[in-house]
């Protein structure tokens, strides 16, 4: 060779970028290669077990121009937690390709929850042009089911339970390109390949796949009542507007007065029955799809009987194409509840349908598609613009909740009533799905399932299982036989730790009020009324309610006048047949009543606010005895007049614990009552009460305890007037107040304070 070639200057640079995140099954590997396309980058994208992996190459600006570009436009179903990037050395690749996936033992990723229908499928769905006009199980990448079809990950086909279904040729060539939205769309399906449904009734089925969908509907609309499996387990359903079969539906269902659920066919067939605001109307929409608890109109035309003396109706838009399926122009309500017996988990195998739901359905909507794992719809309502979870199940997990900093990997089994778990690795707490009431052995059994599977897919191997005190609960017995290494909290400083970790606070003192119904104290008695000075390693019980006896325990949670009765007598006050409450309880009962509470017989002692709340309605008459948990609250919350400013006061008794004395307020409520005072305004006065003792307390303790970050949680901050009032009042004072946005105040939040507080422990341990 002569002389020296010269190179053209142009300069190339390599770069590998590592996405963490919400990034597989969500569209993002087709979505980085129209990336690369766009900017002529060569390289590959693929998927590992802890996210996405990414080299590009070409010039450094290009690459600059790219990775902006990536992180402004991710896919609507991804989401991004941490992206890295660094300078690799040059290669020299011809082309951008997709390739296989990389798995490494010790690595996770996030999994998508399932996802309601999006607009492109919903447009095809009803495209008479489309070859999946009208198919009940359309989906892409952007939407459709995930969570309740995996069964462990890496998120691939054979790994959920569309493994059974062989992909059409047709399906398979949208699969295999990558610039189709539904490449790799694991659930993918048409008529020709995928899932199918039929109808069954006592005498007629209906298996053209093409017609089943119509044949639910026409049931539905002759009143019947029909079993419908969705997406994370089966619904009964029936024409909202037939107060028949509405009753009808009750009636097997043995459900007195729970509010049923509605599904409404668009939002402004939802705007007949309920207000929807601008925050509403958002979430409702969401991808997530919940129940939202809304306003009823005062001139709606739907049946009494859905949600008795209710403020409020839970709302949700279809978001399956198969609901979407259901509804045309004469049927355009349905109830949707839950296909369960009380207390037991919802259904979601054909064959646990047919045996367990023929005395409750008239017919059946089946499909093929297995569910792994069930998961109930979520519930939510909306306080001061915000979402208040009251159910966080379907759409939301197993997203996680990120912590304010890592922890060790703990299994958090939760508490009894509206039971969820929580496994936590680094700074994410994956809270379940809810469960049910751990009250029997078919919830245990779903929840060891639903515990197997996110085990499975986070890959968490727990070095610690934690749950409530409570000797009796089922979760706890459970954990404590099955693991060795099981720990016990305290209910009431879980949730106040499951308030502080959603909204990250660091391991600081707060002042947590925990009102619930329920829960074990360290004492053995039942607390519910708590203000607890509280990091997450530990708490003070610096001021409770009053204990004040519950006769007959569990009785009086239903029989709700018995602990109006108890409390009347606490205070003093003479029962009296004026008095509703005395009214409601037969002469013989309250003779006996009468003795068990003189002589302590067969009585605990509770410092329960939500309890007190339960008196209260019945002092003032609006329930004596309740059907389903927190009914008196939700009644008496709903009669509430906003113009009433006035308050009744607790007393605070000095003490090592200050002492929150109920006896002055009942006596002032029992006045009220005798006078003919309006239940609305006593409603009002007890509300602002709560509020105000609220605000003294923290005022009280702001000074003695130098703490003014207060938290809120317990079931009774699900009451949102009760909420609104403290909250306003607190910072007008100039308090920072935390209450819950992400998991629910009740007890289907307390596996995440759980799981904090074994994590902090073991860590300072
Ligand atoms: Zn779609
Ligand atoms: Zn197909
Ligand atoms: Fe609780």
């Amino acid at each position: 060779m002569f002389g020296t070639m010269t190179k053209p200057e142009k300069k190339t640079a390599r770069r590998r970028i590592e996405i963490g995140g919400v990034v597989q099954g969500v569209g993002f590997r087709p979505f980085v290669y129209a990336c690369a396309n766009r900017f002529a980058v060569t390289g590959f994208v693929g998927n590992e077990s802890k996210g996405v992996f990414i080299e590009i190459e070409g010039a450094p600006e290009t690459l600059d121009e790219f990775t902006a570009f990536l992180k402004e436009n991710v896919p609507p179903l991804a989401h991004i937690s941490s992206i890295d990037a660094r300078a690799v050395a040059p290669v020299g690749d011809a082309d951008f390709r997709i390739i296989e996936s990389e798995s490494h033992a010790a690595d996770f990723t996030l999994v998508s929850p399932d996802i309601s229908i999006c607009a492109d499928c919903l447009g095809e769905l009803f495209d008479p042009e489309d070859r999946r006009h009208l198919y009940p199980f359309i989906n892409c990448t952007n939407c459709g089911p995930r969570f309740t079809i995996t069964k462990t990950v890496p998120y691939d086909r054979p790994n959920t339970t569309m493994a059974d279904f062989a992909m059409c040729p047709a399906c398979r060539t949208e699969y295999e390109n990558p610039l189709d939205r539904r490449f790799h769309a694991q659930p993918i399906a048409c008529w020709d390949c995928g899932v199918r449904a039929w109808f069954e009734s006592e005498n007629f089925i209906e298996d053209d796949p093409r017609r089943a969908v119509a044949a639910a509907r026409e049931a539905l609309k002759d009143g019947r009542i029909a079993a419908v499996k969705g997406i994370g387990g089966f619904h009964l359903s029936c024409d909202a507007r037939n107060r028949n079969a509405v009753e009808t539906l009750r009636q097997r269902k043995g459900r007195i007065d729970k509010p049923f659920a509605l599904m409404c066919r668009d939002l402004e067939t939802a705007r007949r029955f309920v207000l929807v605001d601008a925050a509403e109307e958002k979430i409702l929409t969401s991808k997530e799809r919940p129940i939202v608890l809304l306003k009823k109109k005062t001139d709606h035309a739907l049946s009494g009987s859905i949600a008795p003396n209710n403020e409020y109706l839970g709302v949700m838009l279809p978001y399956s194409p198969l609901h979407f399926l259901l509804f045309d122009d004469a049927l355009d309500v349905l109830v949707m509840t839950s296909a369960n017996f009380t207390d037991e988990p919802i259904v979601r195998d054909n064959d646990e349908a047919r045996e367990k739901l023929a005395v409750l359905a008239d017919a059946f909507l089946f499909h093929d598609r297995e569910i792994f794992v069930q998961c109930d719809d979520s519930v939510v309502r909306i306080n001061d613009d915000a979402e208040l979870p009251v159910r966080r199940s379907r759409g939301f997990a197993p997203f996680p909740v990120e912590l304010p900093f890592a922890v060790p990997q703990v299994l958090a089994v939760g508490g009894e009533l509206k039971a969820t778990f929580c496994v936590t690795r680094e700074n994410f707490a994956f809270m379940s799905q809810h469960i049910g009431d751990m009250e029997n052995l078919e919830t245990l059994r779903a929840f060891e399932k639903a515990s197997e599977q996110m085990k499975r897919l986070f890959r968490v191997a727990p070095e610690r299982v934690v749950g409530d005190l409570h000797p009796n609960y089922l979760s706890s017995i459970w954990a404590k036989k099955n693991f060795p290494n099981f720990t016990a909290v305290q209910h009431h400083h879980a949730h106040i730790a499951a308030v502080m970790a959603e909204n990250k606070l660091p391991d600081e003192k707060v002042l947590g009020f925990a009102f619930d119904g329920t829960g074990f104290g360290t004492d053995g008695k039942i607390w519910g009324g708590e203000v607890l000075a509280a990091d997450y390693r530990d708490f003070a019980r610096v001021a409770q309610l009053r204990y004040f006896p519950l006769a007959g325990g569990d009785v009086a949670v239903k029989k709700i006048y018995r602990v109006a009765l108890a409390l009347l007598a606490e205070a003093g006050v003479e029962w009296t047949p004026e008095l509703p409450c005395v009214a409601a309880c037969p002469e013989t009962e309250r003779r006996i009543l009468r003795k068990q509470l003189e002589n302590n017989l067969n009585t605990v002692a509770t410092s329960s606010f939500g309890r007190l709340f339960d008196a209260v309605a019945a002092i003032s008459g609006v329930r004596q005895q309740a059907t389903y948990e927190a009914q008196a609250a939700i009644e008496f919350e709903a009669v509430l007049d906003e113009n009433v400013k006035a308050a009744y006061e607790f007393e605070l008794i000095e003490g090592e614990t200050v002492l929150i004395d109920h006896r002055p307020l009942v006596r002032q409520i029992v006045e009220d009552v005798r006078r003919g005072v309006e239940k609305a305004v006593v409603s009002a006065k007890f509300h602002n009460a709560a509020a105000h003792l609220i605000r003294a307390l923290s005022r009280r303790f702001r000074a003695r305890l130098d703490l003014d970050k207060i938290a809120l949680s317990g079931g009774c901050f699900q009451n949102t007037a009760l909420l609104k009032r403290a909250v306003k009042l607190l910072k007008a004072d100039g308090f920072e107040v935390f209450t819950h946005r992400l998991v629910p105040p009740n007890d289907g939040g307390l596996a995440l304070g759980q799981a904090m507080i074994a994590a902090v422990r073991s860590m300072q341990n």
